[in-house]
């Protein structure tokens, strides 16, 4: 019955082949929202990928390793609370594995954290511009988005942000913030730890920063309200295996291990994880070569005349007066070079209506050459 088009109103089965398409099943926040859009990922050869801040250098030979040893036990179920992983990773951060959650990616970690926190209606809060996912995982969960404002040189308006931080269950802050870079320092996060929620740094970036990016709040009279996210993807080259974690007080990851798939990381992704993290020298010799070539291609964007923010992360955020943004996306494009062109609207201080620029992924320097090169016949 329900398949047939001459059970409903005539001018529905006239004008849609399949009218009861018209009757979304979908739950009302589904419908609402566009869903996040990652960077581009092209399937064909010949890209210079500078869109998603991949690092350009390969992982730890060890990783390789590890799966191929932890690949004669696929028939089992992976440890579903990670144990080694945890001890390897609570060591980094001088604390008991039970204040580890890890995820399938730190992307699951932001789902997990949302589930467990905030209910429809509650509200959450994050400077902006920055990481878009934040709004998209809210609106999922049917509850509210709310913007803290920054100032022009991306550091925060606090006054106007204390009233936001004070309703919201969860305030997200990536530190080093993307698409700019920056680094906040932890007497501003301190100002940003919801009085009945908690704060969540985002630490995809942590390993490119030179200062602090807040992790010694977890130690401080605070330390009950912080959770600190960290990822494999970027400065341990793991973009493609999906692989993340939490570190936060025992009493928060309780809560966080309830609402987690019983197996939410696979054999695999843990062993490379473990191999990955305990090669300390492959992650500083990387993340060394990525800040030398960063430094270049900041002088270099500020020599064609860009306004280029101080980054403590594996990325630059690129803009100029003149405008033209999407131009120089589109043109490098053509040359089968992906950088990520970024649009803010409503981004209160920044502008009236909409904020644009680029985020530039710190390449190979091979990679950078080429990306200059480009450029300077574009500008
Ligand atoms: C890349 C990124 C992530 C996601 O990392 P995955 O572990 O790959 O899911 C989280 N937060 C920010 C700010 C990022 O840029």
């Amino acid at each position: 019955m329900l398949t047939d088009p001459q059970a409903y109103p005539s001018g529905l089965a006239w004008c849609c082949e399949s009218p009861w398409k018209f009757m979304s099943l979908f739950r009302p926040n589904v419908d609402r929202i566009a869903g996040y859009v990652p960077g581009e990922q092209p399937q064909t050869g010949g890209w210079i990928k500078l869109n998603t801040n991949e690092n350009p250098y390969p992982p730890s030979p060890r990783v390789a390793e590890a799966i191929r040893e932890a690949s004669q036990r696929l028939n089992v179920y992976p440890d579903p609370v990670a144990t080694r992983l945890r001890r390897i990773a609570a060591d980094l951060f001088g604390v008991d594995a039970d204040w580890i959650l890890p995820g399938n990616g730190s992307d699951e970690v932001l789902t997990i954290l949302m589930r467990t926190f905030v209910d429809p209606r509650e509200s959450i809060a994050f400077p902006y511009p920055s990481y878009v996912l934040y709004e998209t995982l809210a609106a999922l969960q049917g509850a509210i988005s709310r913007r803290l404002p920054l100032h022009r040189d991306w550091s925060f308006d606090l006054k106007a942000a204390e009233a936001t931080v004070a309703k919201a269950k969860i305030v997200f802050v990536p530190n080093p913030n993307s698409p700019s870079g920056n680094l906040w320092s932890s007497d501003v996060l301190k100002a940003c730890v919801p009085p009945r929620g908690v704060l969540v740094l985002d630490g995809a970036y942590a390993d490119f920063a030179s200062g602090s990016t807040g992790s010694e709040l977890l130690q401080s009279e605070i330390g009950e309200r912080i959770v600190l996210t960290r990822t494999l993807s970027k400065s341990y080259s793991l973009a493609g295996l999906r692989f993340g974690f939490a570190v936060a007080h025992p009493d928060l990851i309780a809560g966080m291990r309830k609402v987690k798939d019983s197996y939410n990381c696979d054999s695999l992704s843990i062993a490379a994880a473990c191999a990955a993290l305990a090669d300390r020298e492959w992650l500083r010799q990387n993340t060394s070569k990525i800040l030398a070539t960063r430094t270049r291609l900041a002088t270099a964007l500020a020599g064609l005349g860009f306004e280029v923010v101080p980054s403590e992360a594996n990325f630059v955020w690129a803009t100029r007066r003149s405008g033209g943004h999407r131009d120089l996306y589109e043109g490098l494009k053509r040359q089968q070079i992906l950088i990520r062109y970024m649009r803010f609207a409503g981004a209160a201080n920044f502008s009236e209506d909409v904020y644009d620029g680029l985020r530039i992924t710190v390449g190979t320097d091979a990679e950078i050459d080429r990306l200059l090169d480009v450029m300077k016949t574009l500008v």
